[in-house]
């Protein structure tokens, strides 16, 4: 039996104040629970170290949203894997849809994000996900087989087994439009079966894979219910503490009915 993971992407919200309100509100709900589930707060960058200070006295581990493809250097307005690592990061979300969608990340650039993060000691959350069109021509289990192999099919059975996947559909992000628990477990069990040809059964069990897209206190626990479903990527509702502890609750109940 596996616990959750219950990561909080929290994109670009919050001014300091107010994100130092949310860290030490949800630092308290944590704090009452008895928890198995691995909860994940991943603030913009300039709230990292803030984060990471308020994790050390509470039940969360630090994220960031996304990192370098280059090492150091020249690279103005760039966050490298090290630096997240020294300022008390653990993990980084990859291949955002926004971020493919609109910083027009590449697959191989996404790669070497992975390769820099895990050189680094730092897990990597490697979002995959189709557009409403794509679902509707039926063009995403392509989609999404391709960006499992492009990004991540060059890593060794070792290095893909310290990888969390995130299936995100971008047409339920912010949208309010949530993926079925049918929809979302045909999909985790379709990347769970493109893990496993890939890396063997035991490997590809023991890999996260998280749902993200408009996932909220109301339909967490039947999406966390489902076979392949590891936890959620939360992005609206995790900037609000009470309905993000609400959520790591849902998982917490899954573990225990499991
Ligand atoms: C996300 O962007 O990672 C996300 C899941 O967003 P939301 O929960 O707001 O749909």
């Amino acid at each position: 039996m596996k616990n959750k993971i219950v990561a909080g992407n929290w994109k670009m919200n919050k001014t300091f104040p107010e994100a130092e309100e949310l860290l030490v509100a949800i630092a308290e709900g944590l704090d009452d629970m008895e928890l198995e589930t691995d909860v994940i707060i991943c603030p913009p960058y300039p709230y990292l170290e803030m984060a990471a200070d308020v994790s050390e006295e509470s039940n969360f581990t630090v994220g960031a949203q996304n990192v370098s493809y280059a090492e150091k250097g020249a690279y103005t307005g760039e966050v490298s894997a090290a630096m997240l690592k020294s300022a008390g990061v653990d993990t980084c979300i990859v291949g955002h849809s926004e971020r493919r969608a609109y910083f027009k990340e590449t697959d191989e650039e996404l790669a070497k994000k992975v390769d820099l993060l895990l050189a680094n000691d730092l897990v990597p959350i490697f979002c995959v996900g189709e557009t409403l069109e794509e679902r509707e021509k039926g063009t995403h289990w392509d989609k999404i087989g391709n960006q499992l192999k492009n990004s991540l099919f060059h890593l060794n059975k070792e290095d893909i087994s310290k990888v969390i996947v995130a299936y995100e559909p971008v047409w339920a992000i912010g949208t309010g439009k949530t993926a079925t628990p049918q929809q979302a477990q045909e999909v985790h069990a379709f990347i769970r079966r493109k893990l496993e040809e890939k890396y063997g059964t035991e490997t590809a069990y023991n890999i996260y894979i998280l749902y993200g897209g408009s996932c909220n206190p109301k339909n967490a626990l039947e999406l966390f219910s489902c076979p392949d479903v590891d936890g959620g990527l939360i992005g609206g509702a995790s900037l609000n503490a009470e309905d993000f502890i609400a959520i790591v609750n849902a998982a917490e109940t899954c573990t225990k009915n499991d």
